[in-house]
């Protein structure tokens, strides 16, 4: 009898968890100006999974190099030196266009993506920063209009003297592909890190808990505030604190107002977006920066179609967030007694 016993447990552990879980496939690269790390994991066959993840890779690259304002030969780098000609682009620069013209429109052009000149003026693109004059900014932000592009079928037309720059929402998009690609691979649990505070998050773990993502602190940013749990979610945070240059005593960030052309100061010091869409989170979390914590509260109560939950700190470190994240939100070790406003 004890015999028996043994041997149903012997066969139950070769089937199931006892044996050791098998290591995880990874990947580190740099892409869209940024290092991104992805981890696949299940109980699989490894060469395989070794090959989505170089599938993975290349695809990543290959929507770069569309998508990219500054390399060689894109889509978008077409586009912006067409002189108002028309351009026919590939079919992932027409779709993110579309999207995210729609959510320029949502985000009443908080999100805009014909920002490119005044982030170039600022010196965001090639890291060598300056403060423009106040009518040269005027000047800029006359310039940034996402409703003067015009996009039919896989054809873009931009007036001359504007550019475009999808490096607000290029992230999110190609996070929401590449998380295609795993479930379409039949991969169940992956993590996918786009950078920046970028994550898309395939399955559970393995074991079937939810992903614990750490939410930054954007007074500190090497603690998290708090902690959100995701399954098949993804999640983007956008913050002053995470590309910046001091002159004079003053603090210009990288995200900027399209009314002003200037960093956006709206009180906000850090907005955190979950959703199944990474596209969404990345976008919006920019946007919702800009707009502030009353306008993008407002955006979220007037729009439940567009499925996501906000997490809001200002700069007095403050905590806000949507009712739908009740489920998933926890404040992080340390900031325990922080006091959190739920927004209904
Ligand atoms: P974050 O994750 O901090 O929002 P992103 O890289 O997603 O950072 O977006 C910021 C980038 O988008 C900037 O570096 C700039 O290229 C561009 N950008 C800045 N302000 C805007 C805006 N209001 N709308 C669209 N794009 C913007
Ligand atoms: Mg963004």
């Amino acid at each position: 009898m004890k015999k028996g016993l043994l041997w149903v447990l012997l066969a139950l552990c070769t089937l199931t968890g006892c044996q050791k879980a098998p290591e995880p496939v990874e990947a580190t690269t740099f892409a869209m100006d940024t290092v991104m790390d992805f981890t696949l994991y299940g109980d699989w066959d490894r060469e395989r999974a070794k090959e989505v993840r170089d599938w993975m890779l290349e695809r990543l690259g290959w929507l770069d190099g569309k998508l990219s304002a500054t390399k060689e030969g894109s889509d978008v780098g077409q586009i912006n030196r067409a002189g108002g000609e028309s351009v026919e682009v590939g079919t992932p620069t027409a779709e993110l266009l579309s999207q995210s013209l729609e959510l320029c429109e949502v985000t009443g052009g908080a999100l805009d993506i014909t920002a490119y000149p005044a982030v170039k003026a600022w010196g965001f693109t090639q890291e060598e920063h300056r403060v423009p004059a106040p009518d040269e900014l005027e000047a800029l932000a006359q310039s940034i209009d996402y409703s003067a592009v015009r996009l039919e079928g896989d054809t873009v037309t931009l007036p001359e003297g504007m550019e475009l720059d999808l490096g607000a929402v290029a992230k999110g998009y190609a996070g929401d592909v590449l998380a295609e690609t795993v479930r379409a691979s039949d991969i169940p649990s992956a993590l996918l890190d786009l950078g920046q505070s970028t994550i898309m998050a395939v399955g559970t773990k393995p074991g079937g808990a939810p992903w614990r993502i750490g939410v930054v602190d954007p007074a500190q940013p090497g603690s998290y505030f708090a902690v959100v749990e995701l399954e098949d979610m993804a999640m983007g945070t956008s913050g002053g604190y995470q590309r910046y240059f001091e002159q004079d005593g003053e603090t210009y960030w990288h995200i900027l107002d399209p009314d002003t052309a200037a960093p956006a100061r709206s009180g906000l010091a850090s907005v955190t977006v979950v959703s199944p869409s990474a596209f969404l989170c990345d976008g919006l979390s920019t946007a919702l920066f800009v707009m502030g914590l009353e306008e993008g509260a407002q955006l979220w109560r007037d729009h439940p179609e567009l499925e996501f939950e906000a997490i809001f700190v200002t700069e007095k470190g403050e905590i806000y967030r949507t009712a739908g994240l009740e489920d998933r939100f926890s404040l992080a070790e340390g900031y325990e007694g922080r006091e959190v406003v739920v927004l209904e």
